[in-house]
C-alpha cells in the first residue's frame, strides 16, 4: 500500500471501551456465580454427616463475554476497503478513469474477468458450480458526489472501538465526502467475486449523475437485462432497510423483500427490513425489465457530506453474510411490466417545492451546469456571468424546492407530477430546461473528449 494513500489511526481506549470492558468483566463475573448457582443438581443443602466435597481444582478464569450479540468492531480496516476511500472518484475525473484502471486489475486478482460495457460499466460474472443460468445481479456505483478531484487522495480515520470510518477533516486537502457511497458496495462486490459467489456483477458509473451508466446499459442491453430475475444493489445508507420502493415506484414485491430480508438476518444477525423510502439507485432504472430491483444498507451515514461515516463493523458482518445466502433461491414475485406507485404518503404534493435557489444547496453548492472541466463540481461558486445568468428567470418566480440535482428530481417523477410542475410554475421549469439542455451539450463535448483520452 502506498504511504500516501492512507494515515489510519487507532483511536486510544475510549471511555466507551473502558466501560464496555468493565460491563464485560461484570458480565464475566456474574455468569461465573450463576454457573456456580446453577452447578449444583438441586439447591437442598448436603447433610451434614456426608464427608464434605474435595475442593474443585481451580477453573480457568471464564472467558469475558459480551452480554450481547452485537459484533465487534475490527481492529483495523482492509486494505483495499481504505484505498477505495481514499480515492476521491467524480464522475468523469481522470481519478475516476484512474480508479476503473486499477478496479480491473483486483477484479482480475481476484480470478473474475472485467467485462468493460457501455459508458465504461464494468461486468464481471461468476458462473454457478452446476452450470444452469444465474438469474441475479449485482450492483454497486464506482463514481462518488467529491466537488474536485484536483487531489485524488483524501485520508481517513478510523475509530476501532466505534467501529466506524470518518473523513479526516483537519488533514490537508480533506475531500467533500468520505465516498463510502458507493465505495461500501464496491468493496463488498470485490469481496464476493474473490468468494466466488455466482452472480452478475454491474459496476456501474455515474450514478450519482442520475444512473448514467444504467440507462446506458438499458440502451444498450435490454434484452440481456432481462434475462436476471433480481437485481441487488448494495447502495443504501443505514443498517437495516431493503428498498421495496424508488422514488414513489414499487420496484421490488414485499414477497420478495420478506424473503430477503430473512435470509440477511439469519445469516448475520441483523434487523433488515422492508422499506419504502428508497428515492434513487442504479437497480431503479432497470425496474421495468427485472422482476426484483432492490436496494440493501451497507452501513454508510451523512452520505455526500464531510460528515458522511460508514459502519465498518455492520459491512463487515454484512459481507460474512451474503457469501452465505443463495441468491438465486430468492422468489422473483413483481411482473416488471406492471408500473404500481406508493398507494398513500407519496412525498410530492403540487407546490410544495418552495424557494429553490438554483445550484446554490447542498453538494450542488457552487454547481454550474454549464461548466466544462473534467471535474464536474467546481468548489467555488458558480460565474454570475453567461448564458445561466441570463436565462435563469428573475428570483421572485423561482418557486421549486429541489431535495436533488433537477434530473434526477425528474428522473424519480411521474410524467403527471412534472405536468403539474409546468402547471405550477411555467418560467421555472423552462429555465431549467435550458439548465439541462446546456448540461446535455456539454456532456456530449465530454464524451467526445473521453473518447479521445481513452483511445
Ligand atoms: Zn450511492
Amino acid at each position: 500500500m502506498d504511504t500516501n494513500v492512507t494515515e489510519l489511526r487507532p483511536a486510544s481506549l475510549s471511555n466507551r471501551a473502558k466501560a464496555r470492558a468493565k460491563n464485560a468483566a461484570e458480565w464475566a463475573a456474574a455468569k461465573a456465580k450463576l454457573s456456580k448457582a446453577t452447578a449444583a443438581p438441586a439447591p437442598t443443602p448436603a447433610p451434614p454427616a456426608e464427608p464434605p466435597p474435595e475442593p474443585t481444582p481451580a477453573l480457568p478464569a471464564p472467558a469475558a463475554v459480551e452480554p450481547t450479540t452485537h459484533a465487534e468492531a475490527p481492529k483495523t480496516v482492509c486494505p483495499i476497503l481504505q484505498r477505495i476511500l481514499c480515492w476521491k472518484r467524480p464522475f468523469e475525473s481522470k481519478a475516476e478513469l484512474e480508479f476503473m484502471t486499477w478496479l480491473h486489475g483486483e477484479i482480475k486478482l481476484r480470478g473474475g474477468e472485467a467485462q468493460v460495457r457501455t459508458r465504461g460499466n464494468v461486468v464481471v460474472e461468476i458462473k454457478r458450480s452446476d452450470a444452469k443460468k444465474c438469474g441475479t445481479l449485482f450492483s454497486c456505483h464506482t463514481d462518488t458526489v467529491h466537488h474536485s478531484s484536483a487531489e485524488p487522495q483524501q485520508k481517513l480515520v478510523y475509530d476501532a472501538d466505534f467501529g466506524h470510518i470518518f473523513l479526516d477533516k483537519n488533514a490537508p486537502n480533506p475531500g467533500s465526502c468520505l465516498g463510502a457511497d458507493d465505495g461500501a458496495g464496491v468493496w463488498l462486490m470485490l469481496e464476493m467475486i474473490a468468494a466466488k459467489v455466482p452472480g452478475t456483477y454491474v459496476f456501474h458509473r455515474g450514478e450519482e449523475r442520475g444512473g448514467v451508466g444504467a440507462h446506458a446499459m438499458v440502451v444498450a442491453s435490454a434484452d440481456w437485462l432481462r434475462t436476471f430475475d433480481l437485481a441487488i444493489a448494495f447502495d443504501r445508507a443505514g443498517t437495516g432497510d431493503v428498498i421495496t420502493h424508488q422514488g414513489g415506484l414499487r420496484c421490488a414485491s414485499d414477497k420478495f423483500g420478506t424473503a430477503l430480508a430473512a435470509a440477511l438476518n439469519t445469516a448475520g444477525g441483523f434487523k433488515y427490513t422492508l422499506s419504502t423510502g428508497g428515492t434513487f439507485t442504479d437497480t431503479k432504472v432497470y425496474a421495468r425489465l427485472i422482476s426484483e430491483c432492490t436496494n440493501i444498507s451497507v452501513g454508510y451515514m451523512n452520505q455526500h457530506g464531510q460528515d458522511e461515516t460508514l459502519d465498518y463493523t455492520h459491512l463487515v458482518a454484512l459481507r460474512d453474510a451474503v457469501l452465505k445466502i443463495d441468491w438465486d433461491s430468492l422468489p422473483a414475485d413483481r411482473d416488471p411490466a406492471k408500473e404500481e406507485s406508493m398507494p398513500s404518503n407519496y412525498p410530492y404534493v403540487p407546490g410544495a417545492y418552495k424557494g429553490w435557489e438554483g445550484f446554490d444547496r447542498g453538494p450542488w453548492k457552487g454547481y454550474n451546469p454549464a461548466h466544462d472541466d473534467l471535474d464536474r463540481y467546481p468548489s467555488k461558486p458558480a460565474s454570475k456571468k453567461g448564458k445561466k445568468g441570463k436565462s435563469a428567470p428573475p428570483p421572485q418566480q423561482r418557486q421549486l424546492e429541489l431535495e436533488l440535482a433537477p434530473e434526477d428530481e425528474f428522473a424519480n417523477m411521474h410524467v403527471d407530477d412534472i405536468v403539474a410542475l409546468i402547471e405550477d410554475d411555467p418560467a421555472t421549469i423552462a429555465a431549467l430546461i435550458v439548465d439541462l439542455a446546456s448540461e446535455v451539450k456539454a456532456l456530449r463535448a465530454k464524451v467526445e473528449y473521453m473518447k479521445g483520452a481513452l483511445k
